[in-house]
């Protein structure tokens, strides 16, 4: 079945793609007149679980709340520092800054937009107690030759899985590594609720911990939930449930997945054989045959003039992202990053997402190759 949703081709860089059945898992909740954390919730849960092959994976209401929430269960706060790459989503640093610590941006791989265990390993200090590693474009980052080093050192591993979901490594899939890990369903996003967000957890403890932040904290034991005049607030919480709406709209998708997989590795891989010819762009690599891509990103030469022309000629293309260190919010903890700031200026994000045909991708690179042109980067005749 095709998607319902608009259908923007290549005049936007993301667009959420559904398959036809949420409307009306969206309705079968509405009519129960129950919104919050329902037993929807714990069914997208227990789905979400079976899928990534971990024996728990707690919902909440989105990949910003599940990174949060996950920094609290590995108790990083205050007097902490957290190894993030500056090449992420403001999200994965802001929450560093919610529960108190301070960043200790990170150098990238330009090759991949993803850290390597060397980068990490150089940046831990004896204040370090946590990496995020952020799985840049879909592609599994693997930290295994530092892992040991890391956890003798008191330092959790909290992958930022928020591109990543369905994406493996070898024979596990991320999110099954035995790090804590952190999916967002965001309205773009490889499988979306709408918005939402899960954590895969390491321990029992820390699916607790995460189960009565999500609840702000709250314990009701049956009885009390009948006696409407009394409930029990154990310890610090947020509102960060997954609504039962949110959590249908996952549970209508999921069955899905393998036709999301197909086709965003068709498209990444036609991409690539599109834009082979075209000798001043170098694509990002996601390793499709392993990562469900969720990106495509290329490096080109006069970036700022090759978006302004791309999108004057209607294809929306975007930039992922505008470093955090260089951000007025991360004044603070900002250190000169060679590849992060070099990079920064070239990357440019093409239209990827699921409603786009081959045709479309053939009209980007065509369109590409005659700006690079005009803005006299055009790509030298192989000799
Ligand atoms: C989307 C995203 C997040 C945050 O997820 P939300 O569901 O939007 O809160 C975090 N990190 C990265 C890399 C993302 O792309």
């Amino acid at each position: 079945m095709t998607s319902t949703a608009a259908t923007p081709g290549a005049s936007r860089n993301a667009s959420p793609y559904l398959y036809g059945e949420e409307a009306v898992a969206v309705s079968r909740v509405l009519e129960t007149g129950q919104y919050g954390h329902t037993d929807v919730t714990e069914e997208f849960e227990r789905r979400i679980a079976e899928f990534l092959g971990v024996p728990d994976a707690v919902a909440v209401m989105s990949g910003t709340a599940a990174l949060h929430a996950a920094l609290l269960a590995a108790e990083v706060g205050p007097g902490h520092e957290v190894v993030v790459p500056s090449m992420t989503f403001c999200a994965t640093a802001q929450v560093i800054l919610a529960v108190g610590a301070t960043p200790r941006f990170v150098d990238i791989d330009p090759a991949t937009l993803c850290v390597t265990d060397q980068l990490v390993l150089d940046a831990v200090t004896d204040r370090t107690r946590a990496v995020m590693p952020v799985l840049f474009g879909g592609r599994a980052v693997d930290l295994c030759r530092v892992r040991k080093e890391l956890a003798a050192r008191n330092v959790s591993i909290i992958e930022d899985a928020a591109h990543a979901f369905g994406s493996r490594y070898d024979s596990r899939r991320v999110g099954a590594t035995g790090d804590l890990t952190c999916f967002s369903f965001g309205p773009i996003k490889n499988l979306t609720c709408g918005q939402g967000g899960i954590v895969v957890p390491r321990t029992r403890t820390e699916a607790d911990t995460v189960r009565r932040i999500r609840l702000l904290g709250v314990v009701q034991s049956q009885a009390e939930r009948a006696q409407a005049t009394s409930y029990h607030v154990s310890s610090f919480g947020l509102r960060y449930q997954m609504s039962s709406i949110n959590a249908a709209i996952g549970l209508a998708q999921l069955p899905h997945f393998e036709k999301a997989k197909t086709t965003r590795r068709i498209l990444w891989r036609a991409y690539r054989r599109a834009l082979a010819p075209l000798d001043r762009v170098t694509l990002v690599d996601v390793d499709p045959d392993r990562s469900v891509p969720h990106l495509c990103q290329v490096r080109v030469p006069r970036r700022d003039k090759v978006f302004a022309q791309m999108q004057a000629r209607g294809i929306g293309v975007g930039v992922h992202y505008p470093p955090n260190h260089l951000q007025p919010a991360f004044a603070q903890w900002r250190r000169v990053l060679p590849a992060t700031e070099q990079v920064a200026g070239e990357i440019l994000t093409l239209p990827f997402h699921q409603h786009l045909t081959e045709t479309d991708i053939d009209q980007v690179v065509t369109t590409l190759g005659q700006v690079l042109q005009t803005v006299g980067a055009a790509s030298c005749a192989r000799s």
